[in-house]
């Protein structure tokens, strides 16, 4: 059985105390094993990288990821990390292409598929983020164009390696302060499509977009969601381990 994936991204929040009293609440609580059946993660800013990768140890059940790194190894390529200074740094997962960068940093389709291929070639998750608009949603094109994503960041792959990739839908309606938390009615044609391609070939086909602690459960039960990528409900350590319950 796969476990249930359930993780959370810090977006750019949360100073390096914060970040200890975080994950030392979480490491505190776990006491050294994740929830049966469940893979806890954790994707702080770089800032705290290090810090929260002291603070979990070696042999953590919660695996570390960056929320973005480059395709290249090295170079001039300012302002950007890279994913053996992301591995170097204690990380074990690469968050890529959420919609924020994609709306706001140029990431595109290709770019996706640069960073994952980068991300597979060091050994470290791939975590796939694809999502439509409500405007695509709309003109009921959500289906097309989220698979439209997910072909084209893992073109060229091995089955092997996409079996190293972890999927994040995530609707850009549903995310953030200004979406809206998506019903299950919403979410079963999506995850038919996707599940009907990537089901059994991925390490994981996840949910995120207003995921809290009412809805968590409802959403997990929709057929092919194996996890839960999650922002504000899990800011709060409380938030995070009642997740992490529910799962
Ligand atoms: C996100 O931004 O990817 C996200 C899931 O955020 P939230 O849970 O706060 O909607």
């Amino acid at each position: 059985m796969q476990p249930l994936w359930i993780g959370t991204s810090w977006k750019m929040n949360k100073t390096l105390a914060e970040a200890r009293e975080w994950t030392s609440a979480l490491v505190g609580h776990l006491d050294g094993r994740a929830p049966e059946g469940v893979q806890p993660f954790v994707i702080p800013s770089f800032t705290a990288t290090t810090t929260v990768a002291q603070i979990l140890g070696e042999d953590s059940p919660v695996l570390l990821g960056v929320q973005n790194a480059h395709w290249e190894d090295a170079g001039a390529w300012t302002g950007e990390i890279s994913v053996p200074q992301a591995k170097d740094a204690g990380a074990q997962i690469v968050e890529i292409g959420h919609s924020e960068r994609r709306e706001h940093f140029g990431e595109t389709v290709e770019t996706t598929r640069l960073k994952v291929a980068a991300s597979l070639r060091h050994g470290l998750t791939p975590l796939l983020c694809i999502g439509e608009s409500a405007e695509v949603k709309d003109a009921g094109g959500s289906s097309a164009f989220i698979l439209e994503q997910a072909r084209g960041a893992l073109e060229g792959l091995t089955e092997e390696q996409v079996a190293d990739v972890v999927i994040a839908y995530e609707p850009i309606w549903a995310i953030g302060e200004k979406g809206r938390p998506a019903t299950v009615e919403e979410l079963v044609e999506p995850f038919a499509a996707l599940g009907d391609e990537y089901s059994g070939r991925v390490k994981g086909l996840l949910y995120g977009g207003s995921v809290n602690l009412e809805n968590a459960a409802d959403l997990l039960g929709i057929e092919h969601v194996t996890g839960l990528f999650v922002g504000r409900t899990a800011w709060k350590v409380e938030g995070y381990l009642e997740l992490l319950r529910i799962g």
